[in-house]
């Protein structure tokens, strides 16, 4: 009987947005929205989600809480520092001020003094000259592929002794040769993540990979091999998410650079991770500084990674590489936006950095504050190693602690308010708050009470 089915009457659209209640809920939504959200309530109705009488107060309702944006915060206790699928790293109150402040209209292209147009990013990268005295200039992309795209591309051709000529490509095409082959240790193409290859990247510019060595042990002797006319570059890439060990072998930028000179290259390292000098609580995780002082001309890094800051990719290097890469056209096409020049400025200038803190964490209180919660929710505290992520310092535990709880617990804990991602390891949901804001562990041990007591309930009915 069709005609007593109850979704027969769902109120239709244009009735909805008539009605003065619906009216006042979505004032601030656009109409396009605001027919998105009723077609999703009544498509709801029509499958038997939510039943008939319902639609109007959860429509008012949906549009009343439709925020500026559908991405949701939420608080990592997942003990991974750099979590890509979480937006890598959260930025630091200084970071998220300039972000506000950048967001009208500023002088990112102006000189208010003179009223002339000026160079844009040049904060951000005295700021970073400032953090890496070992680099002579910078520049600043969208990313880390980005920055590795242009850098192969515009060195291509642009041997140490002849970067610094005005127009290189030009030289090199009258010749009719480009060298297009770029020198990398098979042991470091590395895949990233979300099936992102380094290799498939930079063949998409027409460059060719010339893999040397083999996957475990790469000899300095095996680049100096493969150098021929058509060698473009040198690359040395770091392995980012895995480790090699064992009976390894690899060249390290120092004898890259001696034999980069001898036959007249430019040498590029891609470290992913930004640290800018060493941090002894990451022993193995390679530096700016130091690959800049052991002679690479051009280094590059993410922004969002161990740095701390917003989504960019960092070229350092010698003025001459920096400037051909700068000048290059693609520059224009992969430049950064004023918000994130913003950010990542106000990052290194200032101390206060959330990823910093997470790295750094006192084992003592991070055990008091787990201990805590763990009280209060009752539940246990395990031993859990929080893990830097994003590519850096591979293989390396942080040690800490974990409250345990029912795997169960982590699909309701993510669909909570406040949304909490959890680690879900063998069969248990661990809540690890390394990187949840201290401020924040009540309100994570009123979500995760209230998961407990719902499940509770659950087994009961
Ligand atoms: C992460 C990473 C990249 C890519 O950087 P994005 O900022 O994610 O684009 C490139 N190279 C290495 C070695 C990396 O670890």
């Amino acid at each position: 009987m069709v005609d007593s089915d109850p979704r027969r009457s769902i109120p239709r659209t244009d009735r909805l947005l008539a009605m003065p209640e619906v009216i006042a809920a979505g004032e601030h939504l656009n109409q396009t929205t605001i027919k998105a959200i009723i077609a999703e309530v009544q498509s709801a109705a029509r499958s038997g989600e939510i039943p008939v009488a319902e639609v109007t107060p959860t429509i008012v309702s949906r549009l009343g809480s439709r925020s500026a944006s559908s991405l949701i915060p939420v608080l990592n206790a997942t003990g991974i520092l750099v979590h890509t699928n979480l937006g890598r790293a959260p930025l630091s109150p200084a970071a998220t001020q300039a972000i506000t402040e950048a967001a009208g209209y500023v002088d990112v292209e102006m000189d208010l003094d003179s009223g002339r147009r000026s160079k844009r990013g040049t904060g951000a990268k005295a700021a970073l000259l400032r953090a890496c005295p070992a680099a002579e200039d910078a520049l600043v992309v969208n990313n880390g592929a980005a920055a590795l795209l242009l850098a192969v591309t515009a060195l291509r051709g642009s041997t140490s002794a002849n970067v610094a000529s005005a127009n290189p490509g030009a030289e090199r095409q009258c010749t009719g040769a480009t060298p297009s082959e770029i020198i990398v240790s098979r042991g470091e193409l590395i895949e990233i993540g979300a099936g992102f290859r380094l290799t498939d990247l930079m063949t998409t510019t027409g460059a060719r990979l010339r893999e040397v060595g083999t996957t475990n042990r790469t000899h300095l002797a095996d680049y100096a091999e493969a150098i021929g006319p058509d060698t473009s570059c040198l690359l040395k890439v770091h392995t980012s998410n895995f480790r090699v060990e064992g009976f390894t072998a690899s060249a390290d930028v120092g004898q890259l650079r001696t034999l980069a000179d001898e036959h007249d290259l430019p040498l590029i390292v891609d470290l992913g991770s930004g640290l800018f000098t060493p941090d002894p609580s990451l022993p193995d995780e390679p530096d700016i500084d130091t690959a800049l002082r052991a002679g690479a001309d051009l280094v590059i890094v993410s922004g969002d990674k161990l740095l701390g800051g917003p989504q960019a990719g960092l070229i350092l290097g010698r003025t001459e590489a920096v400037q051909t890469v700068a000048k290059h056209p693609l520059a224009r096409a992969l430049r950064t936006d004023k918000l994130t020049l913003a950010a990542l400025e106000a990052t290194i200038t200032h101390t206060a950095n959330p990823i910093h803190d997470a790295l750094h964490t006192d084992p003592v209180h991070l055990r008091e504050r787990t201990e805590t919660l763990a009280e209060a929710v009752g539940a246990a505290v395990v031993d859990h190693d929080g893990r830097v992520g994003g590519g850096g310092a591979p293989g390396v535990p942080l040690p800490g602690c974990a409250v345990e709880l029912p795997e169960e617990c982590a699909q309701a804990l993510r669909l909570g308010d406040p949304a909490i991602v959890a680690r879900v390891h063998q069969g248990r949901c661990l809540i690890d708050l390394r990187c949840v804001p201290e401020s924040e562990d009540q309100r994570v041990a009123a979500a995760i009470g209230k998961v407990l007591t719902s499940n509770h309930l659950g087994d009961h009915a």
